[in-house]
């Protein structure tokens, strides 16, 4: 009933579909967020921009029936004078014009009126051409169900975040109220840890290893609830599970396409909804790459982050969400109430690139970016094979950049590293930070294979092993 009071415009809002009920997953939060009227007037009178206005947003303005006598469509009428919007003028701001040199020789050029718009306010879910070129990629690489269905039925959408940080940080706002049980696979991203903490829920670990989430352990600790009793009033019953399926953050861990498949049965079972959090997936050194969760969506309880930070930039911050429209929507809203919007210049640099590239191009920029990645990778497990052998053990990682190091004989790397390592003039993560409680002793320390040479690898991991004999 709160949902459907503050429905977007004020209206009815279905917030179910022939499978899901929305509803049940909001907090209040997010379901008390509604549409800025002046940012829905400033892009109605923006021409420039060719946004996507749905009627009933410009019926939040403009009553129903003056939509249909003027015949309101997405666009307004190209005679009308605008003193509507709040946006400054660009041509107050000091930046004219770029051209930005990319490695293959391309240039990607701003001229006098791409920099106007570059440098102005525009749309929260993201600048159309970036979202289209975004949506025909994700349709190419994961041909999720959902894209064929009708908007009311779970379609799938997509937004720009800023970053996927932004994504995921706002998707826990929409979905987690203080006490829920929240399913995830610990150690785990440590950003996650922090975005999802301070919500106040109760994190609840699922045992995992170098292949992800164990399902027969999802399947024990959801055996605390009765599938048929999850939509009881004041049932503890989780209803969200957060993954890192490729090149986990900080395990390397990478999950297995059947494993994803029993997975998913347990959400349809316990009507849970999946957060796959995958910035490493354009990372995975071995092809074909596996099945992603958006990829068996059938229902529409799939959300999930890409990044283009470990591809393209990470400080141009481009990430995105992918999910059904009906949730998608409320993280926009959420958009427009903080950021407004991903830098529009960030967006449509990328944009420009991409278009230029072709899906074609881009895939061949992956395949260099992966063969960066796996060289990297190998050096530094020839170099664990050369010098830590005997004092720790690990998985060769499949994708990302992170080696989870479980070092023998030590209980706590907490102190080893933070006190020891740096005399020896060498550091790496103490486990800890990615646990769900940090002050639990862990042996493991990450080591991060992106930024130091091949040599200065070697030489870490020879300081590391005798810093180790030393504490043993
Ligand atoms: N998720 C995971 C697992 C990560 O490792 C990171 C980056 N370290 C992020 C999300 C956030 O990345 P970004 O905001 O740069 O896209």
């Amino acid at each position: 009933p709160l949902v459907e009071k503050t429905g977007i415009g004020g209206r009815q809002t279905t917030l179910h579909t022939g499978i899901m009920n929305y509803a049940r997953f909001l907090t209040a939060v997010s379901a008390a967020r509604k549409p800025s009227p002046i940012r829905i007037l400033n892009m109605f009178t923006r021409n420039s921009d060719r946004v996507f206005l749905p009627k009933f947003e410009l019926a939040l303005i403009f009553s129903v029936p003056t939509c249909t006598k003027l015949k309101l469509q997405q666009r307004s009428p190209p005679s009308l004078i605008s003193l509507a919007g709040g946006a400054p003028n660009p041509n107050t701001f000091p930046f004219l014009s770029a051209s930005i040199e990319v490695r293959n020789g391309e240039t990607v050029t701003f001229s006098e009126a791409a920099m106007k718009r570059a440098l102005q306010y525009s749309a929260s879910n993201g600048i159309p051409e970036l979202l289209t070129w975004m949506k025909s990629l994700q349709k190419k690489l994961h041909n999720p169900p959902t894209a064929n269905y009708s908007p009311e039925n779970g379609q799938m959408e997509m937004c720009v975040t800023t970053g996927s940080q932004e994504g995921l940080c706002k998707v826990f706002e929409m979905l987690v109220n203080p006490g829920d049980n929240v399913l995830l696979d610990a150690p785990t991203y440590s950003g996650t840890l922090a975005a999802l903490q301070p919500l106040g829920c109760n994190l609840i670990n699922v045992p995992s290893d170098q292949h992800g989430i164990i399902p027969a352990a999802l399947k024990e600790v959801l055996s605390r609830w009765d599938p048929l009793e999850v939509h009881r009033p004041g049932s503890t019953a989780p209803k969200i599970l957060y993954t890192i399926p490729n090149g986990g953050n900080p395990t390397g861990a990478s999950m297995t396409a059947q494993r994803k498949k029993e997975v998913y049965e347990l959400a349809q079972q316990y009507d849970m909804l999946i957060i796959e959090d995958d910035p490493y997936y354009f990372l995975q050194f071995n092809k074909p790459w596996a099945p992603t969760f958006l990829s068996m969506d059938t229902d529409g309880r799939i959300i999930r982050t890409d990044s283009f930070s470990k591809i393209l930039s990470s400080g141009l911050r481009i990430g995105f969400v992918t999910g059904p429209k009906l949730l998608v929507d409320r993280v926009v809203l959420h958009i427009q109430a903080s950021t407004m919007h991903t830098s529009t210049f960030t967006q449509l640099m990328v944009s420009q690139l991409l278009h230029s590239w072709g899906q074609e191009g881009f895939l061949q920029h992956i395949d260099r970016v992966i063969e960066f990645y796996r060289t990297q990778r190998d050096a530094m497990i020839s170099s664990a094979d050369k010098w830590l052998k005997d004092v720790a053990e690990w998985h060769t990682p499949t994708a990302g950049m992170f080696l989870w190091i479980k070092i023998k004989g030590i209980a706590d790397t907490q102190q080893l590293i933070m006190e020891r390592a740096l005399e020896k003039e060498v550091l790496l993560v103490p486990g800890g930070v990615f646990m769900i409680n940090s002050s639990d002793p862990c042996p493991y320390v990450r080591a991060a294979f992106s930024l130091s040479t091949p040599e200065q690898i070697d030489e870490a991991f020879r300081r590391l092993s005798a810093l180790i004999k030393e504490a043993l």
